[in-house]
């Protein structure tokens, strides 16, 4: 099974997983048709599923028209089924859904949205974050409280080091950035930051990441870190309210 990352929008990024041998695909946030089209045509794949992690445009722009062009089924968060445009299957919390093409495993994590979720691609050790869990950064809250992001993020901890990372946005470099103005001894971030910037010059994207990584680097889950929150002024030692300071800070940063 191989994984294509496609650039859409601005920074955006949509995935099309497919199996090599019977060509059939999924899309997972088509931001836009077009690129998605160009890619099954130019690799002759047959689009079966669109999978939408929440109903932002960004992220749900292509629904209608690869639907109509490939008659192909939409996934999302059930709840969101009045605002993801054209919802064929309905997925829930800690649903496991196995179709043709792969097992995945569904988890509900608001905070970005109240209806977000994140797809775990267990043939390919994949978790697909959305506007979640970003390289280096998390998305910023709008529907959800600073609380529901720290528990959504903290589920996400709990993947296995190797799992990759497909987040929606090449946010890298400005993430970065933030973390590195607080976290200015971390050398793994230093070392992280260094391939980011080859990837970056070579025009190449920063993803996928890994867990073990983003866990060593990501300041945003890193809030239990006491050289962190002694950096923020934070002596309660709490975790939370640490995230919450990060969150606040890179909102205006
Ligand atoms: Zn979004
Ligand atoms: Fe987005």
């Amino acid at each position: 099974m191989k994984v294509i990352i496609l650039k859409c929008l601005s920074d955006n990024y949509s995935y099309i997983i497919y199996n090599e041998n019977t060509l059939i695909a999924a899309v997972i946030d088509p931001s836009e048709a077009d690129p998605i089209i160009n890619e099954i045509k130019k690799n002759n794949l047959k689009l079966n599923y669109i999978l939408n992690t929440h109903h932002h445009f960004d992220h749900v722009g292509g629904n209608s028209k690869l639907k109509k062009k490939y008659n192909c089924k939409i996934a999302g968060y059930e709840k969101d089924e009045y605002r993801i445009p054209n919802i064929d299957i309905k997925l829930k919390n800690n649903q496991k859904w196995k179709n043709e093409l792969f097992n995945c495993e569904i988890m509900h994590i608001p905070g970005h949205t109240s209806g977000h979720i994140s797809i775990y691609v267990k043939e390919i050790n994949a978790l697909f974050t959305g506007d979640t869990l970003f390289s280096l950064g998390c998305g910023r809250i709008f529907e959800g409280t600073y609380n529901q992001m720290f528990n959504s993020l903290n589920k996400l901890k709990k993947f296995p080091r190797n799992t990759k990372i497909y987040c929606g946005h090449e946010y890298t470099k400005n993430n970065s950035d933030f973390c590195l103005s607080i976290d200015k001894k971390n050398l793994k971030l230093i070392n992280k930051i260094k391939k980011i910037s080859e990837k970056i010059k070579n025009g190449e994207p920063t993803i996928p990441s890994t867990l073990g990584e983003e866990l060593e680097c990501n300041i945003f889950l890193r809030s239990d870190n006491t050289e962190i929150q002694n950096q923020l002024g934070i002596n309660s030692g709490d975790a939370i309210e640490t995230f919450t300071k990060l969150r606040e800070l890179k909102d205006n940063f």
